[in-house]
């Protein structure tokens, strides 16, 4: 019999008892106390969050944690945990931190706790002894990112204020936490990761609205339906500040550049101003086409959510992938191949694209043989051998230890 690999997550007390093992390896104490923040999967709305779009992500119980205790000066010295064991170590002066200054996988963290104290979220500018240990595959389109900026954000926050954030502090953490996204890293990403990581519920899934800004908590009883979210990441690992996630973002600002809010707009208001300014109608009503489409198929799969009408939610899914694949041009041939193989129905590319997994929302009993289909697709293409997981929503951004 085929054996398959799965995705491993240890349990919240395994994560912080790693974390703090670590942070004694490395700082020769204890940790003040370990934060953790989750993955994510975004179940529907894709590329859409940077145009006033709507999103229903879940927060995943796949996690960063972070052991965490301030430093006297303003540095920031952190070491990560690779998979294969071996640690990195980097660290910056915080008052070193620049946009557009390149500090690689350390302006995730310590841009998150600069933006934070740039805004006021944080009041004194505190260096931090950082141990990290994931559980979140990087870059598969699950927002390990958002896990890394969201754990440390909490645990700032909490070192910073002496209590943890409420609802209007995370809301400025997500904030922080997106600009050292776009302004230190130089990731052109949206919100809907650190929104979904910082807010997330075990049960729930979010609908996230960029007009209003305001976001709900939706029951996701998959479970009652004899559902299950399966996740495949094809490992064709994506690279979002490659160009291409820019190339597909430019064009959509472009537009909100000129006429506000794609929200507010219709085809018919775009393809006279592309006309009248030079562009290329055809591009631009493909890419526009694509978030105008998903934004109202969004809007509807919410409201099957909300009646529990799991068909239609699926059928919203499969529409998704194929806009991405048609008119956002944003899937790879091994997500299309994986979409595919998982079925007509419920199955879809998840994240910015461009390599990383797919989700299918399918029955229980058909999970075996639609990871069966999915891999061996692979394996005749010649592709990456594929990683699964089974989804639950879980818990936001909190403090563990
Ligand atoms: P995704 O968020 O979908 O996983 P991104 O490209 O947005 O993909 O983010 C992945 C990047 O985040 C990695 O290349 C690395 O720089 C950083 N990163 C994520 N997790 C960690 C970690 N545990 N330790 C160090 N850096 C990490
Ligand atoms: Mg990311």
């Amino acid at each position: 019999m085929t054996s398959y690999k799965w995705i491993e997550s240890r349990t919240p007390d395994a994560l912080a008892a790693d974390a703090t093992a670590l942070f004694n390896a490395e700082f020769g104490t204890a940790p003040t106390g370990v934060w953790a923040a989750p993955g994510r999967v975004n179940v529907i709305g894709e590329h859409v969050d940077y145009a006033g779009g709507v999103c229903i992500p879940f927060a995943l119980p796949l996690q960063i944690a972070a052991a965490v205790t301030p430093r006297e000066d303003t540095k920031v010295v952190a070491a990560s945990q690779k998979t294969d064991g071996t640690v990195a170590r980097a660290e910056v002066d915080l008052k070193d931190i620049r946009p557009g200054g390149d500090i690689g996988w350390l302006g995730y963290v310590a841009g998150t706790v600069w933006a934070a104290h740039e805004s006021g979220a944080l009041e004194n500018l505190t260096g931090l002894n950082i141990a990290l240990v994931s559980d979140v595959p990087l870059g598969s389109g699950l927002s390990s990112s958002a896990a890394l900026e969201c754990s440390v954000a909490v645990a700032a926050y909490e070192l910073d204020h002496g209590q943890g954030p409420d609802d209007a502090a995370r809301h400025q953490l997500a904030d922080a936490a997106m600009r050292a996204e776009n302004d230190i890293v130089g990731a052109s990403t949206g919100g809907l990761d650190q929104t979904a990581s910082l807010f997330g519920a075990e049960g729930k899934a979010l609908v996230i609205d960029f007009d209003s800004h305001t976001h709900r908590l939706v029951n996701f009883d998959i479970a009652d339906q004899d559902l299950v979210l399966l996740i495949a990441d094809t490992n064709a690992p994506h690279e979002l500040n490659d160009g291409q996630y820019a190339s597909r973002r430019g064009v959509i600002d472009d537009v909100q550049n000129a006429l506000g809010s794609l929200r507010h707009l219709s085809e018919e208001q775009i393809a006279a101003w592309a006309h009248e300014n030079g562009k290329d109608a055809t591009l631009y009503a493909k890419r526009t086409g694509h978030v105008l489409h998903e934004t109202a198929r969004t809007l509807q799969a919410a409201d099957a959510l909300e009646a529990g009408d799991f068909d239609t939610f699926r059928r919203f899914m499969a529409d998704s992938h194929a806009s991405l694949r048609d008119d956002l041009e944003v899937t790879t041939p091994e997500l299309d191949s994986a979409a595919e193989a998982a079925g007509t129905l419920g199955a879809r590319m998840t994240g910015g694209g461009f390599g990383g997994a797919v989700i299918a929302l399918i029955a229980k009993a058909r999970v075996g043989d639609t990871v069966a289909a999915i891999a061996s697709a692979a394996e005749e293409k010649g592709f990456a051998e594929p990683t699964f997981y089974i989804a639950t929503p879980g818990d936001g951004a909190r403090r563990l230890v």
